[in-house]
């Protein structure tokens, strides 16, 4: 087997030797209720900057030497337990490494890949998978979109913020994203039929730029960036607003006391606007519902998922980095 282990705690970027490639035998004789997948994709998640720190958070922190946690598609290529079979395709945490061996079904969901027809199998780590969900419960449970919303997104072509735009339109919202580059720009407004996008890499003044690209205030704020989108996102809030606080990529590699814990919350106060964070495990028991609606959509043509879809486990290191420079276009997952 060949997998990647945490070798230090980073402070402030990840350095590569943050990361430990091992390369080691894997004992394939099985126990009871024992079963090996082979990995296919890796899902490379903002998230995983969190799970190495060694704080407290919705998961316990990765270990040193640990095996790095993420979550992927596998196919069972021996199996002693009763719920999988030889060549069930199944998605869970399987770690990032080429071959995993487990004892047990928790969180474990096997797939049918026969269902919707038309999706490639790395859409179960995309949209059909927890950024898909992400989007839909952000936006449906904890945002509660209405029609006619002015729905404001950062990070907005990335694997969630894509998805979300694209269910704002669905739902009849006027949808604006925020994105780093001209390229990833045109795709939201010409590919997803965003209402319009923001460069923030090269707009002069990212407030001014919301200003004029929502001329009627902003409902809805689903933030997935943090520090400079959200203090800009406050000042154009509208009475009632929803800001969702779906993630703060920009936050994830300050370290110690470059750390923004500070917002101006002022202009929550006076527009009565709610500002609301949320973690989509929590909704694990309702994924199924989300898995329905978008499948549907895909079907009907309505919604499109773009994975960014990288080769090599040795490379690791380099692409977890892509996610914090915006050298990811769609989904980044990993094929070992
Ligand atoms: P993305 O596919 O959006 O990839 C990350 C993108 O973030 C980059 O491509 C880059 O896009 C942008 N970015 C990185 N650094 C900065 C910065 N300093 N300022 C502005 N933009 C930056 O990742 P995901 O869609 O998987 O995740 C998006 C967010 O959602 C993350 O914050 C993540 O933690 C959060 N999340 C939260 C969940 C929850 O349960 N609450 C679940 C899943 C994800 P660009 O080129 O536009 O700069």
């Amino acid at each position: 087997n060949k997998k990647i282990v945490l070798n230090k705690r980073p402070d402030g970027n990840v350095s590569p030797d943050c990361w430990k490639l091992i390369q080691e035998d894997m004992d394939v004789d099985l126990k009871p209720g024992e079963f090996i997948v082979k990995v296919m994709y890796i899902s490379v998640d903002p998230a995983m900057r969190g799970w190495i720190n060694d704080v407290e958070s919705y998961m316990p922190a990765v270990q040193i030497d640990e095996t790095m946690r993420a979550l992927g598609l596998a196919e069972v290529i021996e199996s002693k337990n009763d719920s999988f079979a030889k060549n069930d395709i199944l998605s869970g945490m399987f770690g990032v490494q080429k071959f995993c061996k487990l004892n047990s079904a928790y969180a474990i969901e096997k797939i049918d890949i026969t269902k919707p027809s038309n999706v490639d199998k790395s859409m179960y780590l995309s949209i059909l998978g927890m950024p898909g969900m992400t989007a839909y419960f952000g936006l449906m449970d904890v945002a509660k979109i209405q029609s006619g919303d002015t729905v404001l997104i950062s990070g907005a072509a990335g694997a969630v913020g894509s998805i979300a735009g694209q269910i704002a339109k669905i739902k009849g919202c006027n949808v604006v994203g925020i994105a780093g580059g001209e390229l990833k720009c045109r795709y939201l407004v010409e590919e997803l039929g965003f209402d319009s996008a923001i460069d923030y890499k090269n707009v002069k003044d990212l407030n001014n730029a919301i200003a004029s690209s929502c001329p009627n205030g902003v409902d809805v704020f689903f933030d997935n960036v943090g520090g400079a989108a959200l203090d800009a996102a406050l000042n154009h809030i509208n009475p009632k607003a929803r800001v969702t606080i779906c993630g703060a990529i920009s936050q994830y590699n300050a370290s110690g006391l470059n750390i923004r814990a500070e917002i101006d919350y002022i202009p929550i106060l006076f527009k009565s606007a709610r500002l609301e964070g949320f973690v989509v495990l929590d909704y694990y028991s309702r994924y199924h519902e989300g898995v329905s609606q978008l499948s549907e959509w895909i079907q009907q043509g309505k919604i499109k998922s773009k994975e960014d879809i990288r080769q090599g486990i040795d490379h690791f290191g380099e692409y977890f980095k892509l996610l914090f420079d915006g050298g990811n276009f769609g989904k980044l997952i990993l094929e070992p």
